[in-house]
């Protein structure tokens, strides 16, 4: 199987400013295509740390993919960095530069001269014209390797990945095995109960590739192997493990899902979020054109709020207090009573780290469903810090809705 490096070069990677999401991106891009990506270096925006890198990258790799420091200011130094190493002049590309006076006459701005740098790459390099930014990309093809340098913008990198650098890989690196993929996403599950629900036969004198990648509240599965029937048959055989908790079998989200159901069934949803504080909505509305199915949220974090925003009468919150099953089930009632949605949902619970109490912990939360035929409360007690109890909370609310579906 071919080799891959990554080479994400910017000091703010190395500082902890900026994520390296690059270099997720085209790890997950490339081991797709079949490629072992062996190597993710990141190193200063130095001309010589860039050299040296790539030296070892070279040496090792059928590809390597650099990204970052093709910017106009003087300490992008990424494409003289490279242009040295392979002992190259720099060029100019003209379609690249009547690209980026395209873009600036766009914003009804003249053209920055420093801009002009952006045109420039290496003489012995072939363009990857970059038509969502105006950093040229480009690669470069010798001695049966490739070496594609892209630039840094995470939303850049990826258009232009999709548009060309996928397809070019694909093109000069047919030695790849033949592969095929799984991915399968499930919720409310944790490691353990997966891997006890596969069981051990699962695993037991087959070839394939296994990951299994836990977030909060949900699991996915990613299995590769070269033989199509031996996939099929893990197909199946993870279906009838895991039915209850898969919802897909490809990159969609849990909202997306949830969003499609709503759809099918024609039905609508508002939302009533004391200790989540708007997750759920942000969750739903995250899918585009949720408007078909999301009316609306409300937020109603103190007391005050529950009452004259949702109508929890204050007598039920003195007797019972915010955090109990009658205020989460009036707030659920309430809030699909407001929007003249078919679903109600309501979230009320103790994220902490202070107020709980012996019988009212921190981590209980408290979540009710509402349609026309009466409402439902779930109780959960989560564990962990804040930020954790509460998006455990909203992965909940959605484990509800899924299956609220029959999904
Ligand atoms: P530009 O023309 O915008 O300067 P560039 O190729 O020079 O493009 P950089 O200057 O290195 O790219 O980075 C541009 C932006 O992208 C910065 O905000 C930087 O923090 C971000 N960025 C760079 N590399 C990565 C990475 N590996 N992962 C996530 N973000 C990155």
């Amino acid at each position: 199987m071919p080799t891959c490096e990554l080479i994400t070069i910017g000091s703010e990677l190395l500082n902890g400013s900026v994520l390296n999401t690059n270099a997720q991106f085209l790890s997950r891009k490339i081991s797709g295509l079949c490629i072992d990506v062996t190597h993710q270096v990141t190193c200063r925006d130095r001309v010589p740390d860039i050299v040296a890198c790539l030296d070892t990258a070279f040496r090792r790799s059928r590809l390597v993919v650099v990204t970052g420091g093709l910017g106009p200011t003087p300490d992008d130094v990424t494409r003289e960095a490279i242009a040295q190493y392979f002992g190259s002049g720099l060029k100019f590309d003209s379609e690249q530069y009547r690209h980026i006076v395209k873009y600036f006459r766009s914003l009804g701005r003249g053209t920055p001269p420093i801009t002009r740098r952006e045109a420039f790459l290496p003489e012995i390099a072939k363009p990857l014209v970059n038509r969502f930014g105006i950093a040229l990309g480009f690669y470069i093809w010798k001695h049966d390797k490739l070496i594609v340098v892209l630039p840094g913008v995470p939303m850049e990198l990826k258009r232009l990945y999709d548009y060309s650098v996928g397809p070019l890989i694909k093109k000069k690196l047919r030695d790849r095995p033949r592969n095929y993929t799984l991915l399968a996403k499930t919720i409310g599950l944790n490691e353990p109960e997966i891997m006890r629900k596969l069981g051990r036969s699962f695993f037991r004198g087959r070839a394939f590739d296994f990951g299994i990648y836990p977030k909060v509240g949900e699991v996915a599965i990613r299995l590769r192997c070269a033989d199509r029937r031996l996939m099929t048959q893990l197909k199946r055989e993870i279906t009838r493990a895991l039915r209850p908790s898969l919802y897909s079998f490809s990159e969609e989200s849990i909202s997306v899902v949830v969003g499609k159901s709503l759809v099918r069934k024609r039905s609508t949803i508002a939302v009533a979020e004391s200790c989540t504080g708007g997750l759920l909505a942000k969750i739903l509305t995250d899918v585009p054109g949720s408007s078909r199915y999301f009316l609306g949220g409300i937020v109603a974090y103190a007391n005050k709020a529950k009452i004259d925003q949702l109508g929890v009468l204050p007598e039920l919150l003195r007797a019972k207090g915010a955090v109990s099953r009658e205020v989460a089930q009036a707030m659920a009632l309430g809030v699909r009573l407001r929007f003249h949605s078919s679903l109600g949902l309501s979230i009320t619970g103790i994220a902490g780290p202070d107020g709980g109490t012996r019988t009212k912990p921190v981590g209980l939360v408290l979540i009710g469903v509402s349609d026309r035929a009466g409402t439902r409360i779930f109780s959960f007690r989560f564990s962990g810090d804040r930020s954790h109890i509460r998006r455990q909370a909203v992965s909940k609310a959605m484990l509800i809705l899924w299956r609220w579906f029959g999904s």
